[in-house]
């Protein structure tokens, strides 16, 4: 068997170990210490020295937290973008609210400002105002920030920017990660860069950074002894894992070169295969190209391909299946215009690691040139 190609697997820069190393010679295992501010301070400088950064245990806890914040709770409606990770939804649930979702536009395959629009009116006409908008940039890809933001001043709804999967994408020259009145990042083990597991939450206001530090901290109100006048999460990222967040910072910007030119040697090396698909930028936006997509005839071509670079040991995987889709929203309501059904049938992400050689790129691209040789 061929040596297995992945996806998108962790990449280090070889500075992880010596800000790891530090904590432990100065014995700061424990939670917080140099590390974790020093990672939020990185970040910071990278994103907008305007945003207040909290580094967290995961995206989904920081997602979770961006909720509390904007005071989600039972019977609440939130808007979610329909094709996501389930990670962008759960945490909806987690408050006891209900997930509303919406469908996707065909130039960024996110959240689709007209249903988004529809979306808002009818929940409003069913008694209820939606308490806030989770829009994602899905693959790095930013989705239709002016557009987004637009609808979302009209009717005074705030949204949370769920940018796991864009650090370093921008859209209009503005950072991916500081559209949202709050906003998430993700260093779990796939993204752009990892932390082996984590995450952060990027705010506004310096409150509600000092309000997300207080809850993800078990919300100990300033007492010698423990006391609690709200109900608290251990959601805070360890001085260890952010040691590791220091050192991939500062590879990031290599990581994005690096990936973007995956996307475009598959490009060139698929322009004269007509069936393949890409998702090219539109105007204004820059893509990380976290993963590269592409999209083929039906959903029997993609999993004849799918199937075909199984076989080689390569691993795809299909584009995300839409949340309206999965058994556990099932009873959401949803605002459907059939775009991320059709990209979920016919899309498939491809190895787009930043580690990826040359010749694990030439295995990728000869296995597909084979199958659209021979099928
Ligand atoms: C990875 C991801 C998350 C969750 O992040 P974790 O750090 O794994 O909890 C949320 N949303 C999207 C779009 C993601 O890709």
């Amino acid at each position: 068997m061929k040596p297995k190609i992945w996806l998108s697997s962790p990449h280090m820069s070889g500075k992880e170990q010596t800000f790891v190393n530090e904590a432990f010679d100065t014995n700061w295992v424990a939670p917080l210490g140099p590390n974790v501010n020093g990672f939020e301070a990185d970040l910071q400088s990278y994103l907008n020295e305007d945003r207040h950064i909290a580094a967290l245990a995961s995206g989904t806890s920081a997602l979770h937290l961006s909720l509390i914040l904007l005071g989600v709770t039972y019977g609440d409606e939130v808007i979610c973008q329909s094709k996501t990770f389930s990670a962008s939804a759960n945490p909806i649930v987690y408050q006891g609210a209900t997930p509303v979702f919406v469908d996707s536009e065909r130039e960024t395959w996110n959240i689709c400002p007209e249903q988004l629009e529809i979306a808002i009116k009818d929940r409003i006409k069913n008694g209820k105002k939606p308490k806030a908008i989770i829009a994602v940039h899905l693959y790095g890809m930013p989705y239709k920030a002016d557009e987004i933001n637009k609808i979302a001043a009209a009717y005074n709804i705030p949204i949370i920017e769920d940018s796991a999967e864009s650090l370093g994408s921008h859209y209009k020259n503005q950072n991916c990660g500081t559209f949202g009145e709050l906003a998430i990042l993700s260093f779990n083990g796939n993204k752009i860069i990892t932390t082996s597991g984590g995450g952060a939450l990027v705010a506004k206001t310096k409150d509600l950074k000092d309000k997300a530090v207080f809850l993800a901290t078990q919300a100990r109100d300033n007492a010698p002894h423990y006391q609690h006048s709200h109900i608290g999460y251990n959601y805070r990222m360890s001085n260890i894992v952010a040691g590791i967040g220091r050192g991939q910072m500062t590879i990031l910007d290599s990581h994005v070169a690096k990936r973007r030119a995956n996307h475009k040697l598959y490009q060139e090396a698929f322009k004269t295969i007509s069936e393949i698909e890409f998702l090219n930028e539109p105007e204004g936006h820059f893509s990380n190209r976290w993963l590269s997509c592409i999209l083929l005839d039906s959903k029997d071509r993609r999993e004849g391909l799918r199937l075909a670079l199984e076989k080689e040991n390569i691993e795809s995987r299909p584009l995300w299946k839409p949340m309206h889709q999965q058994p556990i929203f099932k009873d959401s309501p949803s605002y459907i215009n059939g775009v991320s059904d059709d990209l979920f049938e016919r899309g498939l992400c491809l190895p787009s690691g930043s580690n990826l050689t040359n010749e694990e790129l030439d295995r990728v691209i000869y296995t597909i040139n084979m199958y659209f040789a021979v099928c």
